[in-house]
């Protein structure tokens, strides 16, 4: 019944194709992050075949095995996840970019511990934009001085901001959310910043994302089908 994980990738891709044009966005200016927590190696490896490199993990100890067994190919790991003191030195050995960066400890622990053969961590910073649904994500006003922090460590990129929004099916709402996102990313680069990565869109909500500046966007569901929860 449900389409094969490559076929629904190629969906994806289009829709994002087609979403760039219908909002005046760059061709090629959203990339495409697949979430493939809960997912199998057997899975990721379907994805990985037609042509996908980005690929999201929330579960540290489930994203190491899959990592480990999946080294001959040349991917990219994001980590997506709440990030707990103690996890930072396999984060920061495995991974190429962290979008979920809320505390100014934990960027130090990755810097420190990324290994010198490795380029910088790419990194986002986490923001609660509303505030009333989810507990990650540091408020709005923490954000210039976290960020001007971040700067200062060297093995980091900061490259931008994320967010998860509360779910609505509203797409004027979730737009309201994710523009707001991007006048804080505008308002950091008018104070001297050069961020060039909005990390907002999920399954549910990747056009309003898009139409406001997404340029990354990150996909479980619509490409790997429903998650089982344990
Ligand atoms: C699970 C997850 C996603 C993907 O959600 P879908 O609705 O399955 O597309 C995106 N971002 C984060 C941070 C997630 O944890």
């Amino acid at each position: 019944m449900s389409l094969p994980t490559a076929e629904r990738l190629l969906k994806v891709k289009e829709t994002i194709r087609r979403l760039e044009s219908r909002y005046q966005r760059p061709v090629g200016s959203v990339r495409l992050l697949a979430v493939s927590k809960k997912k199998s190696v057997r899975e990721i490896t379907l994805a990985a075949n037609a042509g996908q490199r980005d690929f999201g993990e929330s579960y540290l100890q489930e994203a190491l095995e899959k990592i480990a067994l999946m080294k001959q190919q040349d991917l990219n790991w994001h980590f997506i996840g709440p990030i707990q003191k103690n996890k930072t030195r396999q984060i920061a050995k495995h991974f190429s970019w962290v979008h979920s960066i809320e505390r100014l400890i934990v960027a130090e622990r990755l810097s420190t511990q990324r290994p010198d053969h490795l380029p910088p961590l790419q990194v986002c910073l986490q923001v609660n934009i509303d505030q009333e649904s989810s507990k990650s994500g540091i408020q709005c006003e923490q954000i210039p001085s976290l960020a001007s922090a971040l700067e200062g460590l060297p093995n980091l990129k900061l490259r931008g901001l994320m967010a998860i929004p509360r779910q609505s099916n509203d797409i004027i709402h979730q737009r309201l959310h994710f523009a707001q996102l991007r006048v804080l990313l505008e308002q950091l680069n008018r104070s001297g910043f050069r961020l060039d990565t909005l990390s907002m869109g999920m399954s549910g909500d990747l056009e309003a994302a898009i139409a406001e500046g997404a340029t990354m966007v990150r996909i479980g569901t619509a490409i790997f089908g429903t998650r089982t929860t344990k």
